[in-house]
């Protein structure tokens, strides 16, 4: 288990700004960066040792990326399905790192709820049918792994299957 040695962080950048959703669902630690200066993205990844995510070409330039010390990756599609693949394919990632892990919001760890915690905060077919619940803490959304969470899983699952068959 090498990979978990180095579990890469990310910064992702507004121009890809899809791709955090779609990390947070494997589980990776994404935060996203919604400002317009360069300077202060580079900042940011380097105080928190998170690798960037961008389609702009000037950050790939910097110094601190061109002597390694900051890992950036140059995002090439135009569809987050192509953008996603790349980056999976790029690190090898694993689509089930850590399922269930993060807010798709907020990036926080969620914390585990018991079904009496959330009854009053989930429809009545939820309640009567799922038995795990996930809360965040930041933003106090409850997930549970519903027909939602799952058709996005499938679609994660997807990206990587058609790589596979190019
Ligand atoms: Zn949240």
């Amino acid at each position: 288990m090498v990979g978990l040695i180095n579990t890469p962080k990310f910064i992702v950048d507004h121009n890809v700004g899809k791709l955090a959703k779609w990390l947070r669902i494997m589980g990776y630690d994404t935060r996203f960066f919604n400002g317009s200066d360069d300077a202060e993205l580079v900042a940011t990844a380097l105080a928190e040792e998170r690798m960037i995510l961008s389609r702009d070409t000037q950050i790939m330039k910097r110094g601190v990326v061109t002597n390694g010390r900051l890992k950036a990756i140059l995002i090439q599609g135009d569809e987050p399905e192509q953008q996603m693949r790349q980056v999976i394919e790029t690190l090898n990632l694993d689509c089930q790192f850590r399922p269930f892990a993060l807010c798709l919001e907020c990036n926080q760890p969620l914390r585990q709820r018991s079904k009496q915690q959330v009854e009053d905060l989930v429809p009545p077919y939820v309640f009567r049918t799922q038995s795990q619940y996930m809360e965040c803490p930041a933003c106090h959304r409850i997930y549970w792994r519903g027909t939602h969470w799952q058709a996005m899983t499938e679609r994660l699952r997807s990206f990587v299957k058609g790589s596979a068959e190019e």
